[in-house]
């Protein structure tokens, strides 16, 4: 039996399945990773560009760089490996999925559960007042050269609804823990599993499959990992469920 087969087993037979995603998930859809060679780690420094620090005391330089990474996510689609997932949840086998991601395309691919614990980019809020705005706004500003784009209200800086570095975990976060609590099987796809405090969930799962091109610090705990495109390996294995569930 192929490797594709057994995770497909070691699925259907868990109790509760979660999944994390990473950057590598959204390659496919034309979004570049932090990690590797293509990825932005090879042109700046992103967790300069996108810090706490340089959001609230350089400003500009953060819509020059940091801001530019997040205005790019914008029009992006789901490709395969969203849509897989967003098949697993509907077919029972996945009761949610804690995305890193910042790029929405969980939602528009159709997955229900999902906690975004660094954040997303539907939305931005106000650093005075508070008020949550959609994305547009900002960019709209920004385009027209308002740097650093101010609230229409209160006339504080507005942000991004991202989890910058130094910034604090979002709630999402520890409703993502108290479904680690539940879970059996974790399913991690496209994530280098290296930024934490994300990167210590795999510790408190009994089963873990592993869906990334590169190399992570669990590959050797993990029960099947599987190198190559997340696209490819997830439509295998939602194939490889089909073909279980008519068999039983
Ligand atoms: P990472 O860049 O550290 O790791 C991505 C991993 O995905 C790499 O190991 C790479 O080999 C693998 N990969 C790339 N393309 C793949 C593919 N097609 N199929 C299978 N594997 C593939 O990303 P990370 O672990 O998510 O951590 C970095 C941080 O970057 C996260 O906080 C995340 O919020 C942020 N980020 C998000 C986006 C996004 O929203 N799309 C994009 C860039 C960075």
């Amino acid at each position: 039996m192929d490797n594709l087969k057994k995770a497909a087993e070691l699925i259907m037979n868990s109790k509760y399945a979660l999944v994390l995603t990473g950057a590598g998930i959204s390659t496919e859809s034309g979004i570049p990773d932090f990690r590797s060679s293509t990825g932005y780690y090879s042109k700046m420094d992103p967790m300069e560009a996108l810090s706490r620090d340089v959001l609230n005391n350089h400003p500009e330089r953060f819509y020059k760089e940091g801001y530019v990474i997040l205005k790019d996510l914008y029009d992006k689609e789901p490709n395969a490996g969203h849509i897989a997932l967003s098949e697993l949840e509907s077919m029972g086998y996945v009761k949610g999925l804690i995305t890193q991601n910042i790029d929405n395309l969980h939602h528009k691919a159709g997955s229900k559960k999902v906690y975004e614990v660094h954040g997303e980019t539907r939305s931005i809020r106000c650093n005075g007042c508070g008020k949550n705005s959609d994305f547009s706004v900002m960019k709209e500003k920004v385009e027209k050269g308002e740097i650093p784009p101010k609230c229409d209200s209160c006339n504080a800086t507005l942000r991004p609804n991202v989890v910058m570095f130094g910034d604090m975990m979002p709630p999402a976060f520890e409703k993502a823990m108290n479904e680690i609590d539940k879970c059996d099987l974790l399913i991690v796809v496209g994530s280098s599993l290296t930024v934490a405090p994300v990167s210590y969930l795999p510790r408190y799962v009994e089963n873990l499959i592993i869906i990334n091109d590169g190399p992570t610090p669990y590959d050797r705990d993990a029960d099947f990992k599987f190198s190559g495109s997340a696209g490819e390996t997830l439509a295998g294995i939602v194939e490889e469920l089909k073909i279980l569930k008519e068999e039983r």
